[in-house]
């Protein structure tokens, strides 16, 4: 009984943890401190779970000190293996991880559904078992589509695959699971065979696969923070089940807040959540895209850095490059430079660019940049064409301007940063790489456009030479 107690102090407390922590991770200030509270909070919830074990093992339940070593062994494991690829895990490659984390998620929570749907002794009220087979349906999805996500982000799947066909075979899949699923609740009343319950998990899994593989390029991050949403709900759906009230708080949270961020996701990218999934935008590049006239002029560093240093409006669009080369400091090292030399600098933040939400944020947080000197799309748009320099460093997508006029590329729609309405722009890149969609950039063949070819930690040592020779020069 005081077990039990103790119980459900240290899951209020969890939860408690987990909604302040989300809380202070809303603002740049305190997100640090937001995400070690809402870490405190899962330990506390975890720890909770071990001591709910110890209480069922008072009433003298058979195999549970198998049960309490085994899940002492999977949380060495688990932990053991999250704190070791959490260290040596690259920034660039933070977002695969993330994905990888998400579908593990899912797939826990399928996992809690299998065994109930399994078990002998399991409650087979109907409303249980509905709300079971939903968070398995979800959770299964979930952890196959985060599993595509991981790999398409990771460069182990290029493109998307797309059969004839498509919309209406992924239909039949997803309403032949559906049905298994109703038959499980409705005519075997949890009863159902190993083969069924089998049937259905495999059905699901497929689903997840087939919905995934097709979405491509700059969809991802709307697919992305979705999975995100289903994991939540999944985990929150079983925690019902398990009547958890931890789980069911953490999931319900995680859903909500997924939900929230697919939605400024899918509106970031100018599209409908359903767009994303049924439709064929973002995809390998390979369409028509119409001709782009003009031709790719070079620019050295130096020339680059000194034309900053006497311009009086200087903006900068950073994107995933800046994150591959990790000049964040330099970067910064070089806008201070500017800025003694009284340029005025901004910084402008593409919702999408980088390989995840708030990507770029945390990248120049880290390099020490002041919130003031960030600004959203939105709020800075209309400045680029005051600006005599427009800095693209490791950016592509998010600048191209085929998406504000060609219908035929296909990133017709996405809003982007106004970069080529400055009067001179240069764009920091090694080669004639592509942006993650695959789709060639118009921006790089204009009149006002010269590229900067290198690696960006590279250019942004010799821009901060350049500069400083110029001031000792003086
Ligand atoms: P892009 O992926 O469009 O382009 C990155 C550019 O950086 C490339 O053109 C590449 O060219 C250049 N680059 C790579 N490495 C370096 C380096 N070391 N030094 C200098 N340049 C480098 O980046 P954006 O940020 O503009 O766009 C993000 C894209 O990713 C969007 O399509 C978005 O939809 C997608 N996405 C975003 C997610 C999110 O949540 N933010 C999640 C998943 C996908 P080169 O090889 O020539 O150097």
């Amino acid at each position: 009984m005081n077990t039990q107690i103790i119980i459900d102090a240290s899951y209020f407390a969890a939860a408690f943890l987990f909604i302040y922590g989300l809380k202070r991770m809303s603002s740049p200030v305190t997100a640090r401190s937001g995400i070690v509270v809402a870490g405190v909070g899962m330990l506390v919830a975890t720890l909770a779970s071990f001591l709910y074990v110890f209480g069922i093992n008072d009433a003298a339940q058979p195999h549970l000190n198998t049960n309490v070593i085994l899940a002492a062994v999977a949380l060495v494991i688990g932990t053991g293996w999250a704190w070791w690829s959490g260290k040596k895990v690259a920034m660039t490659a933070m977002p695969q991880m993330v994905a990888l984390y998400n579908g593990m998620g899912g797939g826990a929570a399928a996992a809690i559904a299998a065994v109930e749907l399994l078990r002998a002794s399991a409650v087979h009220e109907t409303v249980s078992l509905i709300v079971t087979v939903i968070g398995a349906l979800i959770g299964a999805i979930s952890l196959a589509g985060s599993l595509i996500a991981w790999a398409k982000l990771d460069g182990k799947i290029n493109g998307t695959w797309r059969i004839k066909g498509q919309q209406a075979f992924n239909g039949m899949v997803f309403f032949a699971t559906l049905a298994i699923g109703l038959y499980i609740v409705f005519a075997a009343h949890g009863h159902a065979s190993i083969a069924i319950v089998a049937a259905f998990f495999i059905g699901a899994l497929c689903f997840g696969v087939l919905m995934t593989m097709p979405i491509g390029g700059a969809d991802m991050p709307v697919v992305i923070s979705l999975y995100n949403a289903f994991t939540g709900l999944a985990v929150g759906f079983e925690g019902y089940v398990l009547q958890n009230p931890a789980l069911m708080i953490a999931g319900m949270v995680v859903g909500s807040a997924g939900t929230l961020l697919t939605l400024l996701m899918a509106k970031a990218m100018n599209r409908s959540v359903s767009n994303v999934i049924f439709s064929n935008f973002g995809t390998t590049g390979n369409e028509q895209q119409g001709e782009i006239k003009g031709s790719m002029k070079a620019a050295e560093a130096g020339d680059a850095a000194v034309n900053m240093r006497y311009a009086s409006k200087v903006i900068i669009a950073p994107g995933y490059g800046l994150a591959v080369a990790q000049a964040q400091h330099k970067l910064f090292e070089f806008v201070k430079l500017l800025t003694d030399a009284g340029v005025e600098v901004k910084f402008a933040i593409h919702p999408v660019a980088g390989r995840m939400p708030g990507h770029m944020n945390v990248l120049l947080a880290e390099a020490g940049v002041p919130y003031d000197m960030i600004y959203d799309l939105e709020d800075i748009n209309t400045e680029f064409k005051e600006a005599d320099v427009a800095m693209v460093i490791g950016a592509n997508d998010t600048v191209n301007p085929a998406a504000r006029h060609n219908k035929s590329s296909p990133i017709y729609g996405m809003p982007i940063l106004n970069v080529d309405q400055a009067k001179q722009v240069y764009v920091i890149k090694r080669g004639q790489g592509k942006g993650y969609s695959g789709v060639e950039n118009e921006l790089f063949f204009a009149d006002n456009c010269n590229l900067v070819y290198g690696d960006a930690l590279k250019v942004m040592v010799t821009m901060i030479q350049a500069i400083k020779s110029l001031e000792g020069g003086h």
